[in-house]
């Protein structure tokens, strides 16, 4: 089915407050997938975790909402600061005035992350799966989600 929805020019679906796609008050558009205009500036929010977030938080209160005849409330955004990794033991860690940079951030980067893992038994793989991958220098875990076509030669 096509919604006929608006994007920008990233792909994004344009949402409006409540995280809705307009005139389909039932679909939701989150996250990396959404483009959603903050009001003091006019510009759209990041493609981050803590927006995913936050996000997906938001649209599953909203839902609730619904399935109790309550009217949907607009996604505020808070801005818990922002944090990339940017090297085997550095990252950069920004929240309002306050920039910190190098391994205390890379460690501060590691600790907050698997913190926000769902699940205990995640946290550990997780923790488990990235010391592998630093100390082998391999990449990281991918995920296979489909039976991968082979040709005759292949096997
Ligand atoms: C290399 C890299 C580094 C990053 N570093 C940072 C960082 O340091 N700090 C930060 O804040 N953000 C970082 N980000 C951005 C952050 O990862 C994303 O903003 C965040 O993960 C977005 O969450 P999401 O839920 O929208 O999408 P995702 O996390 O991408 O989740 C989407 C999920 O949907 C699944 N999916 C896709 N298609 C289907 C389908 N058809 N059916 C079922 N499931 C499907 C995918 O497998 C995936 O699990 C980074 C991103 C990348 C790629």
């Amino acid at each position: 089915m096509q919604l006929g929805t608006q994007l920008d020019q990233l792909g994004r679906v344009i949402v409006n407050d409540f995280l809705n796609i307009d005139n389909h008050e039932d679909v939701f558009v989150i996250g990396d997938l959404a483009h959603f205009k903050l009001k003091n500036n006019g510009l759209p929010l990041p493609g981050l975790a803590p927006v995913a977030l936050q996000q997906g938080e938001h649209a599953a209160k909203n839902i609730l909402r619904k399935i109790n005849n309550l009217p949907y409330t607009p996604f505020i955004y808070l801005d818990k600061g922002m944090m990339a990794t940017i090297g085997r033991k550095k990252a950069i860690l920004q929240y309002k005035g306050l920039q910190v940079s190098g391994i205390l951030a890379w460690l501060a980067w590691l600790v907050i992350h698997i913190f926000f893992l769902i699940d205990f038994k995640n946290k550990i793989f997780v923790f488990l799966n990235w010391c592998w991958s630093y100390f082998t220098f391999q990449k990281g875990a991918r995920l296979i989600v489909g039976k991968i076509e082979t040709t005759d030669s292949q096997k």
